[in-house]
């Protein structure tokens, strides 16, 4: 067995540079992720040009092309990390280079750092997790290797067959579709070997990746300095993103997901998009020099809330919470009876779209005993709210049964509820005050809850971005707003370092 791997090790190596983000000019180049699997489809009805790791052997084709691992090497290779090594590129083979992203002297900077294994490579995953158990080594240390070498088959539509070595580069001007999403891509990509899996990265620089990101989260044909300000803060959370190194050893920079940020390419791109990104390029937003992680949301309900009370943490200066509709700021939305009375306010402008006004009331009627199972309890005969945030999400819940069972986080409370828009609501019914500053309702064989906002409620509110944007306010007002104390800056993006 150890001779096969150690073959295997020959023929196939590690890739030297597992993620490939690079300064081109003076422009900041992803990988972001768009499929992975063991064989990937290309659909297309014009033609690409693949080339292999050599960057010599390159070929046109057509049409159709399934690209997999060729049967005759497959392998698939684990390893469990041991040292890192920041700034020395280690030539020793059971090293590989990857790279992490870090903010220093008030700039991005592209760091790489060598990875040692520990012990050698695994053939599967399985013989990793062995080791691992065996040795007292957690499993979350165990990876998937980047290989290059691997030799890859493509094969086109009319089944004739053509052999690369891997990573390759794919370069198409014509849109080709990976799966039957609707969504289609050109440009540069590159697929590597990763583990088991090939996976398809879209090459990208910032700006235009971004402008395949903000049409999805605030919608296309919004107004201009809405756009802005999504733009802004959507290149200053994928900065973030980059520096909290959660894909560093995925083979790429950012995925396409909700998990980073929602990536479509040129769907539904517009002039008006182009323009916003292209009017703010390279503007993010800092606090104290550092980037600043500029979350945001659909719709705050109100009032926005602290990032601190949502997600636990240090409190952010500028992620405190603000009055968002003026008419909320004479309210304490922690107070069922005041978060009452605004639930049943009226917040539609004539202005909205329906997903706007959709946020700005929500009815949901829940059975007792479907919470009770989601929760699972027997029964449910009393709810008790122990506290709200600012803008009145609930924060603390207890459901008391034949059991108590007790939530601490916004997401919890929307997800045992059923996949609530936000944990702003309220439940219908009489409520008695606790001495302890909540409230305890009784509740029957069904609920009533009635809710306002949607997400979770920190940092900019899309909704009041778009109300603001319509009343003629800058994107930098907007911004100044929901992230206080914040300076927007352009000059934060430095050469990488060795
Ligand atoms: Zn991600
Ligand atoms: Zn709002």
């Amino acid at each position: 067995m150890r001779k096969y791997l150690l073959l295997l090790v020959l023929l196939i190596s590690l890739l030297q540079v597992l993620a490939g983000a690079e300064i081109r000019g003076d422009e900041l180049w992803l990988e972001v992720s768009l499929a992975s699997g063991s064989s990937l489809e290309l659909r297309q009805s014009g033609a690409i040009r693949i080339t292999d790791s050599s960057g010599i052997y390159s070929r046109e084709l057509s049409g159709n092309i399934n690209i997999s691992l060729d049967s005759q090497n497959s392998v698939s290779l684990y390893g469990i990390i041991g040292e890192v090594v920041q700034n020395v590129a280690m030539t020793d083979e059971n090293y590989y280079t990857r790279e992490s992203f870090a903010w220093i002297d008030s700039s991005l900077v592209i760091r790489e750092e060598s990875v040692a294994l520990v012990y050698d490579s695994f053939h599967s995953l399985a013989e990793a997790q062995a080791f691992a158990d065996a040795n007292g080594i957690s499993r979350s240390r165990i990876v998937a290797l980047p290989m290059s070498g691997a030799s890859l088959v493509a094969r086109d539509s009319g089944g004739f067959q053509y052999y690369f070595e891997s990573p390759l580069t794919i370069h198409c001007t014509n849109p080709v579709r990976l799966d039957n999403s609707g969504l289609s891509w050109t440009g540069e990509f590159r697929i590597k070997l990763v583990g088991d899996r090939l996976q398809i990265n879209h090459i990208i620089n910032l700006e235009n990746y971004l402008a395949g990101v903000i049409q999805n989260e605030i919608g296309s044909g919004a107004p201009v300095e809405a756009l802005k300000a999504q733009a802004v803060a959507s290149r200053s959370h994928a900065v973030s993103m980059l520096l909290y190194n959660r894909h560093r050893n995925d083979g790429f920079d950012l995925c396409n997901g909700t998990h980073c940020q929602v990536y479509k390419g040129e769907h539904l791109l517009n002039n008006q998009i182009l323009e916003a990104v292209l009017a703010t390029q390279s503007e993010i937003l800092t606090y104290n020099g550092r980037v600043v992680d500029a979350t945001y949301h659909s719709s705050c309900g109100g009032k926005t809330d602290a990032s601190h009370l949502i997600w636990r943490g240090q409190p952010t200066p500028y992620l405190q919470g603000v009055t968002c509709i003026d008419e909320a700021d004479s309210l304490d939305l922690s107070h069922e009876a005041d978060l009452r009375t605004w639930v049943n306010t009226n917040t539609i402008d004539p202005a909205m779209s329906s997903w706007e006004r959709a946020s700005q009331n929500w009815n949901r009627t829940i059975r007792n005993g479907a919470l009770a199972s989601r929760a699972g309890l027997d029964y449910i005969n009393r709810i008790e709210i122990i506290s709200r945030g600012p803008s009145g999400r609930i924060l603390n819940l207890k459901l008391i049964g034949n059991q108590t069972k007790t939530y601490n986080s916004e997401s919890q409370i929307r997800s045992v509820f059923g996949t609530l828009p936000s944990s702003l609501f309220y439940i219908e019914g009489n409520y008695r005050n606790l001495s302890n500053g909540g409230i305890s309702i009784s509740v029957g064989a069904s609920l009533r809850l009635r809710g306002k906002g949607s997400g979770h409620g920190v940092g900019m509110c899309q909704v009041g971005t778009l109300r603001r944007a319509r009343e003629g306010c800058p994107y930098t007002d907007i911004l100044g707003h929901y992230y206080p104390g914040t300076t927007i800056r352009t000059d934060w993006l430095i050469h990488a370092t060795r």
